[in-house]
């Protein structure tokens, strides 16, 4: 494959270009094919060339794509309903992506502590949090070498260990300031860590004892991955601030901040804003893609496919020793070796399936949600094989 040298090397792209896709599979350009366990990052729940969705874009696209919001946008208004009927939250900000969602919610932090007549407000963020990559977002971010030749970081940020309710607690007493708390209900980049419910719960608990904001970034965890429409709703809480993209738009780019309780009229004209975010276009992308996730059951399915999946590998696995543990929820799933295991990312591909690996020893599966019983089926034997080979190699 020609390199391409005008593209910036921010990524480490592997050999392969797509052509088309279909369902759960994906075609390279020279005619080979894939089942797509990844969705582009758990950014495709009705997979590839989903017919209503792509009607959807047709026609809205030869209608009308963009306006602005300085208009009101009847499309935006119809899926704010949707996604706070969904999510139990009152309001919506548009944006276009999961950084921009984040960074939202991050002005809406501190905005509610200069509010509150604090001048320096902090955010209490997590050990392997992932944020984005703008500067808040970043700053918010756990990864070192994802902030490493970036500074100054943003300060206002104080970092405790995930699942740990002492360590928020000690942050609590010794820095004044403190806003809001900021997590993942299950951290994806850093390799399928989540939250317990009984910690989501004490975390709430503290909020409202401290009065401060709980913001969750569901970017990933978002949008019926999870077998609920949001992750949290696993366990008896409910945010203040929860910000979602990636499978929102099934490929369009969007990621909106929804804000209830606490966070509610914290932002007034001017606080905020965005050229593109929630246009009529991306808004009939966003109503298509959660009529899809209700109208053809794909919370159950996630829920359904993803137990399976997890069963069957904790069972087909169970005599390795390298595997340390398969878990997660729905269709978010990591299976953690004590061995590195990136390689398995170009072995599982030579088998015609694309999956990553995180931080070296989690190999993440975020199928389409779409994804029926002889695909998943294929997902655990083409996986059981590669793993057991693999394992038994070292
Ligand atoms: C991907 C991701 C982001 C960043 O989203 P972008 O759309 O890439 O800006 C933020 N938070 C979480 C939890 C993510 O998984």
């Amino acid at each position: 494959m020609k390199k391409s040298t005008h593209i910036m090397p921010t990524y480490k792209r592997y050999p392969i270009a797509f052509d088309h896709g279909e369902g759960v599979w994906l075609y390279d350009t020279a005619g080979n094919k894939y089942l797509d366990a990844i969705s582009g990052i758990a950014v495709c729940p009705l997979g590839h060339k989903h017919p209503a969705f792509t009607q959807a874009l047709i026609e809205q696209s030869q209608k009308l794509i963009h306006t602005s919001n300085l208009y009101s946008i009847p499309l935006q208004e119809e899926l704010a309903t949707k996604l706070c009927q969904d999510s139990d939250m009152q309001q919506i900000f548009f944006a276009n992506s999961g950084t921009e969602a984040n960074e939202a919610a991050i002005k809406v932090a501190r905005m509610y502590g200069h509010n509150k007549g604090i001048s320096l407000p902090q955010i209490i963020v997590m050990e392997g949090a992932f944020h984005g990559r703008s500067m808040g977002s970043l700053s918010a971010t756990y990864n070192t070498k994802h902030q490493e030749g970036f500074a100054p970081l943003l300060e206002g940020f104080v970092r405790a260990p995930l699942n740990d309710v002492a360590a928020i607690e000690k942050c609590l007493s010794e820095n004044s300031g403190i806003v809001a708390i900021m997590l993942e209900p299950i951290q994806g980049e850093s390799g399928i860590n989540p939250c317990t419910a009984s910690y989501l719960e004490s975390v709430q608990a503290l909020c409202d004892q401290h009065d401060l904001l709980l913001i969750l970034d569901e970017v990933q965890t978002g949008n019926g991955r999870t077998g609920k429409y949001f992750s949290f709703q696993h366990s008896a809480i409910q945010p203040d601030i929860l910000t979602t993209a990636k499978g929102m738009g099934n490929g369009f780019p969007m990621g909106v901040c929804l804000i209830g309780g606490r966070a509610v009229d914290v932002m007034q004209p001017g606080h905020h804003g965005s050229t593109f975010g929630g246009s009529p276009l991306a808004s009939a992308a966003g109503l298509a893609v959660n009529k899809a996730i209700h109208d053809e059951n794909l919370m159950q399915n996630a829920q359904r496919q993803g137990d399976k999946i997890r069963q069957a590998l904790q069972d087909n696995l169970a005599d390795i020793t390298a595997v340390k543990e398969v878990r997660g929820l729905g269709l978010m799933l990591g299976i953690e070796l004590s061995i590195p295991c990136g390689e398995l990312v170009n072995l599982a591909r030579d088998k015609g399936l694309l999956i990553t690996v995180q931080m070296d020893k989690v190999i993440r599966l975020l199928p389409p949600l779409i994804i029926n019983d002889s695909e998943s089926q294929l997902i655990i034997d083409t996986l059981t094989q590669l793993i057991r080979e693999f394992c038994h190699e070292r």
